[in-house]
């Protein structure tokens, strides 16, 4: 069982003894950490950032949790979740900053209710800004970086980055190779009329509805250049394929899906998946999924 308290030497953040991966992820799987930390603004995020290095503690970041496998054994080291870092506000240029921990779906009522579009292509990603822009997110052929101005990020420094900073790529970002943690995001938006916004984000919605329903990270595998890792997966023969409580999706074979299994389930299977496209096509897959802890 969790237990949550103020630490007084961190003047009052929110801090959970107990932390566990398999209600804060997704796949709704993983161990314990032992300590994690819930910021509710940048100056709580810096004190618990420099608490957690003087203790020469290793470090998780974890936004909504919507792209992790968390090992069942849990974490040996302390976890951010940026939750707590809320609060999404308009600029005069055009653009509108975003704490961290807001969400994808808090974003776009925001945007609903200002009469501002741009983002509509987000809707339904089950993620955290700073998710978002650490993993460079997107659908539709549109991808974060495409709106992106600036981030701010902690590493021990104040540090912000200009979109050419990033160095975004597929499924990449900067922020994926330092240890660290996003702040704010600032993003580029546009005047909208509001009916038109709000019937963008549905038709977005709609075109989502086949996806496969149930625990998981969206997709598993990154795309290999100019081909469909689900494609490649389903023509290997995979779809339906299981280890424990993990299934390759029949409906998208790139979505392995938690029916009751385990964090091994899922790896196993991610491995065996790997395994036959490797030997059938000798097509190398590489994990969209991030992984914490040992497996
Ligand atoms: C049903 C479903 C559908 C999905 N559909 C899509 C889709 O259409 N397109 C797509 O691109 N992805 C999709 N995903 C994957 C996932 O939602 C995205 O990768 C998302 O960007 C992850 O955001 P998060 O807040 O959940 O991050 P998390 O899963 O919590 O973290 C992911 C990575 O980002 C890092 N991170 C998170 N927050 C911060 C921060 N503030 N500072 C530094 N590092 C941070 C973590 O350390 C970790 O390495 C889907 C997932 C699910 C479950």
């Amino acid at each position: 069982m969790s237990i949550n308290n103020y630490d007084n030497s961190l003047n009052g953040v929110l801090k959970s003894e107990n932390f566990d991966f398999s209600k804060n992820t997704t796949y709704g799987l993983g161990g314990f950490a032992k300590t994690a930390y819930f910021p509710k603004n940048s100056n709580e995020l810096m004190s618990v950032f420099n608490h957690i290095k003087r203790r020469g503690d290793k470090l998780a970041v974890i936004g909504n949790g919507s792209d992790i496998l968390a090992s069942d054994k849990g974490f040996d080291g302390s976890v951010i979740c940026t939750k707590s870092l809320k609060g999404i506000t308009l600029t005069d240029n055009n653009t509108v900053i975003c704490q961290a921990g807001a969400t994808v779906s808090e974003l776009l009522k925001f945007c609903t209710d200002n009469g501002l579009g741009g983002l509509e292509y987000l809707a339904g990603i089950p993620a955290t800004l700073g998710g978002v822009v650490c993993m460079n997110a997107g659908a539709g052929g549109r991808y974060i970086c495409g709106d992106v101005v600036k981030v701010d990020y902690f590493d021990g420094k104040n540090r912000s980055f200009s979109n050419k900073q990033c160095k975004f790529d597929y499924k990449y970002s900067i922020m994926r190779d330092i240890i660290g943690v996003i702040s704010t995001v600032e993003l580029k938006i546009e005047p909208k009329n509001r009916e038109i916004v709000e019937r963008d984000i549905k038709n977005v919605l709609s075109g989502r509805s086949w996806h496969p329903k149930g625990k998981s990270c969206g997709c598993v595998f990154m795309n290999p250049a100019g081909l469909s890792a689900g494609k490649i997966i389903d023509d290997c023969g995979l779809k339906g394929a299981c280890i424990g409580g993990a299934v390759v999706s029949d409906i998208h074979a790139n979505f392995i899906l938690n029916r009751g299994g385990s964090s091994s389930d899922v790896k196993e299977l991610i491995d065996r998946v790997k395994n036959t496209v490797l030997k059938n096509t000798g097509i190398l897959l590489r994990e969209e999924v991030v992984y914490i802890g040992d497996f």
